[in-house]
Order: structure tokens, then sequence, then C-alpha cells
């Protein structure tokens, strides 16, 4: 046993995970497998985690290189019976999503491919790769994938969880543009998945979370993609804030803004409420050329006077949108705890204010002394365009269509410093919730959708998948049981969004 643990590298003894499976991946991969006293293992389990929250201690870290080590990390698992984490970006705020205490952390950090078709319509990307550099890469050749907004999110994560992206309203979620996985199952077995091969678990993996395998690589439409606009624009105080939400309404309510094909406006209510600061702020994208003038399909945002910071322009590339917003980005809360929670809403006259209402104002009060908290409402558009692009894709677990819509996600976060104030934060968006649900349901604006990617711990986003009421939970299992024999990613894996 000494000399299995000595080829932990770095040379530190290993924490036993529920037998050896971290000392087995020490012995077969000894430069691949991580003590919690390496750097390695800091910098997979603690500084590339988003959320301080989710920082654990994993009995070791394994960062296999490609899908065969994958297997092999799997064989041992499962063989040892050891409880296991994935992860890929790190960005899940949801406790113990890919951390865990004690046992193997696989993170894909390495399994970072990046190849295109011939004819460049599909891209296929190792999990491990986060957007910005998948972004690079396609801007280059003109194209682009329906990924995440913001740079440092995972791809390995988000394209299991649904996917907003900036090209919502022509192609639906970022699973509707996928056209094939290679998936490690529990069994060791490294399979093709796509719409003729093992079709079950492609359509389960479009919004199934880590509950069936893990995916080693995607295959996602390109789209042809140039100039683009976008950028940051932000405004400070209760006055520009009414402006603001009177803005965020109009663009939900106008078939010019809400189903604009081009548009991705991603806008947010931001409240400090340590100071009672309010600040709205708009990172909108927009396909097209818009060098001289700005959209018309964010006209109410754009003519709200005096922003406090406005970084919004057009861009030859559109990759520099994305860029141009992580270095503006002041409120980066990598490093401080970040918790997310979704509801769902029809969209009516009043709903942005009333979510700003029951949300935001409670903050002010309830989240007074928490250190350096900062929160948000976020209203994510779901247009009858994104819901038929979805449809029109084929099968996928989450399954909504232009029937279930249009509507809104009403996006949560609360950001703080120190873990002290965590309960503080966790009884805040519990209550918050509730209550949001409460008024939603009162004025018949309640939807049951939950989106996993915007999810709070404890939420059940899977109750939601299959016309908004969870028919497809039953069809969810049945996939599981058929590939997951063993039980490994339904008893091993312990936390997160489990089916
Ligand atoms: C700042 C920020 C911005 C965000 N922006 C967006 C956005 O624009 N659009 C959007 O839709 N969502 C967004 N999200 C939500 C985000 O997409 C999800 O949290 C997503 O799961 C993050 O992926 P990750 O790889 O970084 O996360 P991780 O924390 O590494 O993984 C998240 C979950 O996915 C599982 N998983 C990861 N990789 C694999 C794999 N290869 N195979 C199987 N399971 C796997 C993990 O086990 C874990 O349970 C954002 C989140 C944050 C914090």
């Amino acid at each position: 046993m000494a000399s299995l643990a000595a080829g932990l590298a770095n040379g530190a003894a290993v924490r036993h995970s529920n037998g050896s499976a971290c000392d087995q991946l020490a012995a077969k991969f000894p430069g691949r497998t991580f003590s919690p006293s390496s750097d390695n293992y800091t910098t997979e389990a603690e500084t590339n985690i988003w959320s301080l929250t989710c920082v654990m201690s994993p009995g070791c870290v394994f960062t296999p290189a490609n899908a065969n080590d994958v297997a092999s990390a799997i064989n041992i698992i499962r063989d040892t019976k050891s409880t296991f984490s994935v992860k890929s970006g790190g960005h899940m705020p949801v406790h113990g999503a890919q951390s865990n205490d004690g046992g193997v952390m696989i993170s894909m950090t390495d399994i970072n491919t990046k190849t295109l078709s011939k004819d460049k319509s599909v891209a296929s990307i190792g999990p491990g790769n986060i957007w910005v550099d998948v972004y690079s890469w396609l801007a280059k050749n003109d194209i682009a994938v329906a990924g995440g907004r913001y740079s440092n999110v995972g791809v390995g994560g988000l394209l299991v969880s649904g996917g907003i992206s900036y090209f919502g309203n022509k192609v639906g979620w970022s699973v509707n543009t996928i056209t094939g996985m290679q998936v490690v199952l529990g069994n060791g077995k490294i399979v093709e998945v796509n719409e003729k091969e093992n079709k079950d678990l492609f359509w389960a993996l479009k919004g199934g979370s880590n509950n069936f395998g893990i995916v080693t690589r995607y295959d996602m439409k390109t789209l042809p993609q140039t100039a683009a606009y976008g950028g940051l624009e932000a405004w400070v105080g209760e006055n520009a804030t009414s402006v603001f939400i009177d803005a965020v309404q109009a663009f939900l309510e106008s078939p010019e803004g809400i189903e604009d094909i081009d548009t991705e406006a991603n806008p947010s209510i931001t409240l400090i409420p340590g100071s009672g600061t309010w600040e709205p702020v708009l990172s909108p994208y927009v396909s097209g050329n818009y060098s001289a003038s700005s959209p018309p399909s964010l006209v109410n945002f754009t003519s709200i006077p005096n922003p406090a910071l406005n970084t919004l322009q057009g861009h030859d590339s559109w990759v520099n949108v994305p860029i141009s917003v992580q270095e503006d980005n002041t409120e980066d809360a990598n490093g401080q705890g970040q918790i997310f929670g979704c509801l769902s809403a029809k969209i009516a006259p009043g709903l942005v204010q009333l979510a700003v209402d029951t949300v935001l104002k409670p903050a002010l009060t309830d989240l007074a002394n928490v250190t350096d908290a900062f929160v948000a409402v976020s209203p994510e558009p779901v247009s009858t365009k994104f819901l038929t692009a979805a449809r029109n894709s084929g099968e996928y677990a989450i399954d909504l269509g232009p029937e279930n819509g249009p509507f809104v996600i009403l996006l949560t976060t609360v950001t703080w410093k120190n873990s002290a104030d965590d309960e503080t934060v966790y009884a805040f968006m519990n209550k918050t919730l509730t209550n949001l649900e409460a008024v939603l349901t009162e004025k018949d604006l309640k939807l049951p959708f939950i989106y996993l990617g915007d999810a709070a711990p404890g939420q059940y986003p899977f109750s939601t998948y299959g016309n908004g009421n969870g028919e497809n939970v039953a069809r969810l299992k049945k996939v599981q049981a058929a590939y997951d024999t063993n039980g490994v990613f339904r008893n091993l894996i312990t936390s997160g969004f489990k089916l």
C-alpha cells in the first residue's frame, strides 16, 4: 500500500476514499493523480471552483488525458465502490455538484480537444474546454457554436444542463445543436451517442446532467458568425432602475425585442444590500454589423441616459463580445460564495417589477449585514422562436416546445464574500423562491419549468421535463437503468442534481 500511495503525484500521501480508488489511480496514473498537498490538487479542487460554497475535500483529483483514461478510472471507482464527482469548468454553484469529500474528483481539464469537420459544419469539443477558448478558435473561421454567454464557464457541464447561448432564437438550447457525443458508461465502455446509436441516451443527456455517464466529446453544429454587437452597459440608482425595469418589460412584450432572431439581451437588476445601491446591467449580444448604429431591438435600453459604464459597441469579430465582457465585469464572483435559484413565469404586464419587489426589496434587510453581498434578478426570455427551434431539432429530455411559451426564467443570484454568511444567504434564497412562487401562483403567472443550469441546491429540475410537468422522469430513469447497470452514476455520485 505504501508504494501505491507513493505513486501519487508530488509524492503526497493519499487519503483513502472508501477503499483504495485513489491509491489505484495513483499507481496506474502517477502523473495524473493528485493528493491534497499538491499544487495541482489545489488548482483543480479549490482555485478552479467558481463558488467558494463548492470547495470540498476530495481524497484525490484525477485528470484524465482521454476517454480511455476516464474508462480506467470508472472501472477502478466501480470496483472499489468509491464515491466520485465529475468536474469540467467547475462553475455550477451547487455544493457537491462537481466535488466531494473523501472520494475521487475526475477533472476533465485536460480533455480539451477541438476539431472541425472538413466542411466546418460540426465542431467536436472536449468537455475540459472553457467557452472562450472554443470561441476564439472558431471565430478565426467566421463560425460559432451555441455555448455559454460567459467566457470561463465550462463546456462539459453546460452541455448536459441545457444551455442559454447568444443564439437561442436561432437554435433553441445549446443541447439542441449537439449532433453526437462520446460517453464513458459505468461499465467502463466508451460509446458513441447520436440519433442512430444509443438514441435513448442521446435524448437523456440533453438536459440529464451527470446521471448517465461522463461525456468525453461533444459534436456541435456550427453557425456562420462574423460581426456582432455587445459589451456591458450599467447604470446606478433607483430612478435608472425603474426605467430599466420598464425597458425589460417592454422587451419581453414586444416581438421586435424578445423574438428578434439576432438578439440575446441579457438584462439583470442588481442590488447591493449593504449600501442599498441599485445597479441595472445589460450585457447583450446581437449578431450583425453594428459599427455605426445600435440594434433596434435594444433601443429601450440604450436610450436610458447617464450610464455609469458603457462598453457596448459593434465588433468586427464576434468573439470580442465575450472577451470584452469578461475584461469589464467588475462583479466577477470567482473566489466568493455564489448561489443561483430560478422559477419560470408567463410574460404579463408588471412581471419584472413583481420579481424585483419580491426578490430584491427583502434583500435590503435580509442581506444588509452580509459582507460584500450583491443580489440580482435576471429575467431570461425563452421566446417562441427559441422553443420552436428547440422542438424542431429533434427529441430532447427537457422537452419544451412553442406550446409551452413564450416565457421567462427568473434567475436569482446571490454573491457574497464570507462563508460565515452561508446560512443567511441560503435561508434568503429558500424564502425568496417560496415567496416568488406564491406571488406568481396568486397572479396565475407561475410556470413549472426549472432550468437546471440556474437551479438552487434542493430544486428538482427533472420534475419539469416533458411538457413542463415531469412526464419524462420515468423515461429518464429507464434510460439510467439501461445504461448505468451497476448504479455507478446513480449511487457513487452522491450529490448535485440527482435523477
Ligand atoms: C458565472 C456563470 C455564468 C453562467 N452562464 C451561463 C449561460 O450563459 N448559459 C447557461 O446555460 N448557463 C450558464 N451558467 C450555468 C452553467 O452552464 C452551469 O452551471 C454548468 O453546469 C457549468 O458547467 P461547468 O462545466 O463549468 O460546471 P461543473 O461545475 O464542472 O459541472 C456542472 C455539472 O455538470 C456535470 N458535468 C460536468 N462535466 C461533465 C461531463 N463531461 N459529463 C457529464 N457530466 C458532467 C458535473 O458533474 C456537475 O454536476 C452560468 C453559471 C455561472 C456560474
